[in-house]
């Protein structure tokens, strides 16, 4: 009893630690491609591996699956540990590659030569698919599947030592070419490589094992105990076993599969993610549109309200498609209740109070959050001339459900004063450009004599106001499901050529000017928004991580 959801994969576990089995030890891992920067997917992984890990006292590796060296790199490796500590997750000393394994997986591979249960394949990529058969038809034995266990283990050699090109050979598992599953039918196991440096071995190495050989390994060496992965993987839990059972390896760790997490209006898949930095459908991986952490984190998610998502999704062996709400949620519940306040206008009009002295500037006081006192005040300016939005006035009221200001009508202005509209200045285009107001003096903290004034809305003052510029996202793509390629079409064919809106004339009261990077606030009836790290534009940039309300639910 862990206190935390329950899910089939804990209820596999808890019912090995009541038999006994791996003497009640739990250990997971949680086995990333340093081949792009993890997704929200990954954070269901990494919750769940570091999760159960955490739960029941066991330990959870975090571990490389570096077998491709040529989409890998370095800078991925770091980002990801980078994006796993800030999920709140720390695997300690338990930092792993599996190219840490090459030479033992070497000599597993030999090990099953020997045995005759592997041999050296000359057919080329394009014979080795006709030769493997269709799901409804067995495939056929390669003709080199008879090569002695003397020959297999020469030539093995001979591709470790460099003496063959690119595809001329491969060494493949002898299982059973007939077999139903196609991940039986002589899988290969290493294939030859040359000519990439790979980020932790160099040149040592110019054949690389498969996913499929050396995953299995990896998990036995390191000892982990309930092997967590995605359904797709699960037509290979024969081959991952085969290995094992064939190889004799004394730890034999249980694979689980769970469904992958998707999300709608977006994509979790690295591949695709991949293309949309590279074809520069987006600023790059920590674009705020993406469902990466390291966009998410520069949107203003917090990595509190992604580990709340995980556990609310749950996990499944059913396929979720998550509606983009249920993570909106997450982060607006958890930052309600801890971001401050503030007032940013984001489409400034400019508001002259005519009875309010020209030299005066009032410091008025206001509640960093209005349900939690020990959050404190701030000072606010008041002076003749403040910033409204624009799109707090209308002239005309179009209907009575019309709360902001109107011209002739008065509307209270957040923790200051009401004002009334008298006059409404245009140029020559017709189109409104300051208007001329003025201030009830007995109204600030109190109701006004004899009328109701029910419109609230947000200011700034004008000469205060820290100019700043501030992005607005939406759905990055216009479709829920944009990655199933059902119509054959491009999955970029449905980006959203609206996902930013960038406003660059905003105006934000004064002690946001510093607000550091990553710092978050609710700007009152705009949303919950976070300070971005571009300066490039000597202006600070404002990100929208959420609007107040779920404004898709329509
Ligand atoms: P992608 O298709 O995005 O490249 P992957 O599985 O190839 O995903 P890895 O880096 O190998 O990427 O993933 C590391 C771990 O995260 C794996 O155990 C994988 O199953 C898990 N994972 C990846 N994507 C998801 C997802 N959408 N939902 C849940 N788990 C995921
Ligand atoms: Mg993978
Ligand atoms: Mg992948």
């Amino acid at each position: 009893e862990t206190g935390k959801p329950n899910n089939f994969i804990r209820n596999i576990i808890d019912a090995d630690i009541a038999s006994g089995k791996h003497g009640g030890r739990v250990a997971t891992r949680f086995p990333p491609e340093p081949n792009g920067y993890l997704h929200i997917g990954h954070a269901k992984s990494i919750c769940l591996n570091f999760g159960i890990a955490e739960d029941y006292k066991g330990t959870c590796n975090l571990r490389f699956d570096d077998t491709n060296p040529h989409k890998e790199n370095v800078e991925f490796v770091e980002a990801i540990k980078k994006d796993v500590h800030w999920l709140g997750y720390d695997w300690g000393d338990r930092l792993f590659y599996a190219s840490d394994y090459f030479e033992r997986l070497y000599a597993y591979a030999v090990e099953l030569i020997k045995k005759d249960k592997a041999y050296v394949c000359d057919l080329s990529p394009e014979q080795t698919r006709e030769y493997r058969g269709t799901l409804t038809e067995p495939g056929k034995d390669s003709p080199f599947r008879t090569r002695s266990v003397e020959e297999n283990l020469d030539l093995f050699a001979r591709m470790r030592a460099g003496e063959f090109r690119d595809g001329e050979k491969i060494l493949r598992a002898k299982i059973d070419m007939a077999s139903s599953n196609m991940n039986l039918r002589d899988p290969a196991i290493y294939r030859i490589r040359h000519g990439v440096l790979h980020h932790q071995t160099g040149e040592a190495w110019c054949i690389y094992p498969m996913y499929d050989f050396t995953h299995c390994l990896s998990d036995a060496i390191e000892g982990i105990t309930h092997s967590l992965c995605t359904l797709e993987f699960e037509d290979h839990r024969p081959l991952y076993d085969w290995f094992l059972d064939t190889l004799d390896v004394e730890h034999h760790p249980r694979q689980i599969e769970f469904s992958r997490l998707e999300l709608e209006y977006t994509i979790t898949s690295k591949r695709k993610l991949t293309q949309l930095v590279d074809e520069g459908h987006v600023e790059g991986w920590d674009d705020p549109r993406m469902p990466t952490l390291a966009g998410m984190r520069r949107r203003g998610y917090t990595p509190a309200s992604i580990r709340d998502f995980c556990d609310r999704i749950g996990v499944t062996k059913s396929t979720n498609n998550v509606e983009m709400s249920v993570l909106e949620n997450c982060v607006r519940e958890d930052l309600n209740p801890c971001a401050p306040r503030r007032m940013a206008v984001l489409h400034p009009l400019k508001v002259v109070l005519e009875n309010y002295p020209e030299a005066q500037c009032e410091t008025l006081q206001a509640a960093n959050h209005p349900q939690d006192e020990s959050m404190g005040v701030r000072d606010l300016p008041f002076t003749r001339e403040l910033y409204i939005d624009h799109e707090d006035f209308l002239e005309v009221a179009p209907n009575k459900k019309f709360k902001r200001l109107v011209t002739g009508g008065e509307v209270r202005l957040r923790n200051a004063y009401v004002i009334r509209c008298d006059e409404v200045i245009k140029d020559g285009d017709g189109e409104i450009i300051e208007l001329r107001c003025s201030y009830d003096p007995d109204t600030l903290s109190k109701n006004p004599e004899g009328r109701k004034v029910k419109g609230v809305i947000h200011w700034v003052s004008a000469p205060h106001a820290v100019a700043a510029e501030i992005r607005l996202y939406d759905r990055l793509f216009n479709q829920p499901n944009p990655g199933s390629d059902r119509e054959g079409g491009d999955f970029t064919d449905h980006l959203n050529p609206e996902s930013l809106l960038t406003l660059t004339r905003c105006y934000l009261e004064p002690n946001l000017k510093q607000a550091v990077p990553g710092a978050f606030f609710q700007f009152e009836r705009e949303g919950y928004f976070c300070a971005d790290p571009d300066q490039s534009h000597g202006l600070p940039v404002f990100n929208r991580t959420v609007t107040l309300r779920d404004s898709w639910a329509k």
